[in-house]
């Protein structure tokens, strides 16, 4: 099964990758994660990228495009659940040449949707472990401990991106550049709309009926 996760920031993207790799065991592809992880690090790249997660602008395709096909290779034949990526027209069309190149394409595009009010709440309360990048959230998720997380004991942290200004540069940036995947995708006759809104469980169900009977 090979699936992208679509959707505004704040549809639980990653929480639902993490938990259908679970499901379906096969890995799940994070380009937000691997980015941060990488931004970490005190190298030249690193600091070029951290301007743009921080600002919550696009880093440029080619950077991305080559993260992404490296982790790929690994797994193009297990399947695979990318997440992030991609996030326009030129990076859609990078990925399918490079699936082409392999005799293979996408079987499904979860297209995740919710209202953006709900969504800037979602974010504006989120919190992440450093440490293991698991996600809180202060309301609908809390952590057992004052922000510690639950599975490592890592710091929660806000990320700088879920802060106000920036979450509305993110939305900005999905509407001029991400968004028109939707018709991309439905014109391939692989996208499939799923409500994002309700408890992660409740939209895991949806994914799964779809994914496994739809
Ligand atoms: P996310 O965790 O998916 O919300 O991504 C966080 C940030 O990482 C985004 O706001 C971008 O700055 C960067 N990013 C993640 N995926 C991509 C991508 N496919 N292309 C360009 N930038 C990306």
């Amino acid at each position: 099964m090979r699936l992208v996760l679509l959707g505004p920031p704040g549809t639980g993207k990653g929480t639902q990758g993490k938990m259908l790799e679970k499901e379906l065991k096969i890995p799940h592809l994070s380009t937000g994660d691997i980015l941060r992880e990488t931004v970490k690090k005190s190298t030249f790249l690193a600091k070029k990228m951290a301007k743009y997660l921080k600002r919550g602008e696009l880093v440029p395709d080619e950077t991305v495009a080559e993260i992404i096909k490296k982790r790929l290779k690994k797994n193009v034949v297990s399947g695979f659940i990318l997440d992030g990526f991609p996030r326009n027209i030129s990076q859609a069309e990078i990925l399918d040449n490079f699936l082409k190149e392999k005799g293979i394409c996408l079987d499904r595009v979860i297209y995740l949707e919710a209202k953006e009010k709900i969504l800037i709440k979602r974010l504006k309360d989120r919190r992440i472990c450093f440490n293991c990048q698991a996600v809180f959230h202060l309301k609908s998720s809390p952590p057992q401990r004052d922000l510690i997380c639950d599975y490592c004991n890592g710091r929660l942290t806000q990320r700088d991106d879920d802060k106000e200004e920036t979450i509305k540069r993110r939305f900005h940036e999905y509407q001029e550049k991400t968004k028109s995947l939707i018709d991309y995708y439905r014109k391939k006759k692989i996208l499939v709309k799923i409500s994002a809104d309700g408890d992660k469980q409740t939209v895991l169900k949806r994914i799964l009926r779809e994914v496994k009977y739809g």
